[in-house]
């Protein structure tokens, strides 16, 4: 049997309207004789507002996270009507599916504004409950895509992805248990695909082996996708966003941005882990262990060849495929002169990080002094805490990091000399040429992001090989407005 994963994005189920043409395209790819699995975000935004919600619970707002909870349940409601009712009908004389389907909505908002209470009362909110929260958004428009999908003809089964998806208990990032969840996925989703059946599932969400809620981070869907797809042995993971593709960097902030037509596993993994958000940087582990192809697809756009992530890159005269900007970062910079010469040194730093479960994204050290660069989060203090103990500390937020990707620039000459020509007015504060090879990054401080990604972008991909990037089309997204959340 061929499979094909097919993971739809906030914006790609946001509305009836969304969800209508999603529900084509999968009928389509059934059409063309392969059996889908489909793995859908959830509403674009209702992550981010379940979020605000339980943090107001959380501080004892208990009427602010109930408002936010009544206009996520009106939206979700007036969704399914246009999605589930002929069109004209009547309100109050609503057939099922739409009846049953809406007082089970009633039934998950009910049960959320339990915990907001809840959360309110204690004052207190946990990771663990957090994600329990979090977890409805993908509840939601999982049960409301395969609503959506049967009443428009096609046979789609809900799985519950807490089933499959089994995780460790780190909530809020939790890491995902593969061979648990292949048994998993041949046990409850194997048997659907063999009877023609088409599940769809949420992303994002997972759970402990004792059965609590878990989350893979933000932006996890495209994980999901992924351990489905190296799961189930796939034969591609299809990516389906709201631009045409992986570009030549962020689209909102380049609107001349070009669609790169293939990249490989290593280039995209590079652009994915410093900031293009157009993929999950965990989404290719699973497809490259297993050599499946993931493409990258515009739902607004069906017909667009989109971008294919391939095992190899694909020979390109321009040096560099993407530019990906990662902001909200902190640099940290630790000096101990009286450490000069003595061992452990790094190592008792790297210590703290690792003790507060923090990633350090880029690195740069002399003899005595060590920067290093981490997402802006609410254990900075600590950590800066605990550093002192062993160095002088100070630490900086609003940097950004942009991160130069590209096979090519293995061995060329004069590279970073055209890069930092390119951005010779803004100020740069770290420089890294990642031990891959394939990457050239430094920082600079978040309002110079837009000039600099420009003048780079303007440098580089003046005169595009056509055989790599999409010369005809420049990007849609320009379209998109900045406030499209997900
Ligand atoms: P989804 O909800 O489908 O997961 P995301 O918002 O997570 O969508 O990712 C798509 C967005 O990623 C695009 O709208 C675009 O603004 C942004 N983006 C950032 N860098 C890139 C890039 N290099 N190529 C394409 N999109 C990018
Ligand atoms: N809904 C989750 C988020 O917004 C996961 C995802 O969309 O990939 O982060
Ligand atoms: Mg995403």
């Amino acid at each position: 049997m061929k499979f094909v994963v097919m993971k739809f994005g906030g914006t790609s189920v946001e509305d009836a309207v969304a969800i209508d043409r999603t529900a084509r395209i999968v009928a389509n790819r059934r059409a063309q004789g392969v059996l889908p699995i489909v793995v859908v975000s959830a509403m674009a935004k209702v992550t981010d507002q379940l979020i605000a919600a339980a943090s107001a619970a959380g501080r004892g707002d208990r009427a602010g996270s109930l408002a936010i909870s009544a206009r996520l349940r009106h939206r979700h409601h007036d969704t399914a009507r246009k999605l589930l009712l002929p069109a004209g009908a009547p309100i109050g004389s609503e057939p099922p599916p739409f009846a049953e389907f809406a007082e089970w909505i009633d039934k998950q908002f009910e049960s959320l504004d339990e915990i907001f209470r809840g959360l309110a009362a204690v004052g207190e909110l946990t990771a663990r409950t957090g994600d329990m929260v979090v977890s409805y958004g993908e509840q939601l428009s999982s049960r409301m895509v395969t609503a959506g999908f049967a009443a428009r003809g096609l046979d789609a089964v809900h799985v519950d992805s807490r089933k499959c998806i089994i995780t460790d208990a780190q909530y809020g990032r939790a890491i995902p248990n593969d061979a648990l969840i292949e048994k998993r996925l041949e046990e409850v989703v194997l048997p659907l695909l063999k009877e023609q059946k088409l599940p769809v599932m949420g992303g994002f969400i997972g759970s402990t082996e004792e059965g609590v809620t878990t989350t893979l981070g933000r932006g996890g869907s495209d994980f999901t996708a992924a351990l489905v797809g190296g799961g189930l042995n796939a034969s591609v993971i299809e990516i389906w966003t709201d631009v045409n593709g992986i570009m030549t960097t962020d689209p909102r902030i380049c609107p001349d941005a070009l669609r790169v037509k293939t990249i490989s596993f290593e280039e995209a993994a590079e652009l994915a882990y410093f900031g293009a958000k157009v993929l999950h940087p965990a989404t290719i582990l699973p497809a490259v262990q297993k050599n499946i192809p993931v493409a990258v697809l515009n739902s607004r756009n069906p017909e667009n060849e989109g971008t294919r992530i391939t095992a190899l890159a694909s020979h390109c005269r321009s040096p560099f495929k993407s530019i990906a900007v990662k902001k909200r970062l902190t640099i940290i910079d630790v000096v101990a002169s009286r450490m000069l010469m003595s061992h452990g040194y790094l190592k008792s730093i790297f210590d703290v990080f690792d003790k507060h479960k923090c990633a350090v994204d880029m690195v740069s050290t002399s003899e005595v002094s060590v920067s290093v660069t981490v997402d802006s989060n609410e254990k900075l203090p600590e950590i800066s805490a605990d550093l002192s103990k062993v160095a002088d500390v100070k630490y900086e937020g609003r940097k950004a990091l942009i991160c130069m990707v590209g096979e090519d620039i293995r061995g060329q000459n004069g590279i970073a000399a055209q890069v930092f020509q390119a951005i010779r007015h803004v100020n740069v504060r770290m420089i890294s040429q990642g031990a891959s090879e394939i990457n050239m990054s430094f920082m600079i401080e978040e309002d110079d992001v837009d000039e600099a990604v420009r003048s780079l972008h303007a440098a580089f991909f003046q005169d595009p090989d056509p055989e790599v990037f999409d010369v005809q089309a420049r990007a849609v997204a320009s379209a998109v407005p900045e406030s499209v959340g997900r």
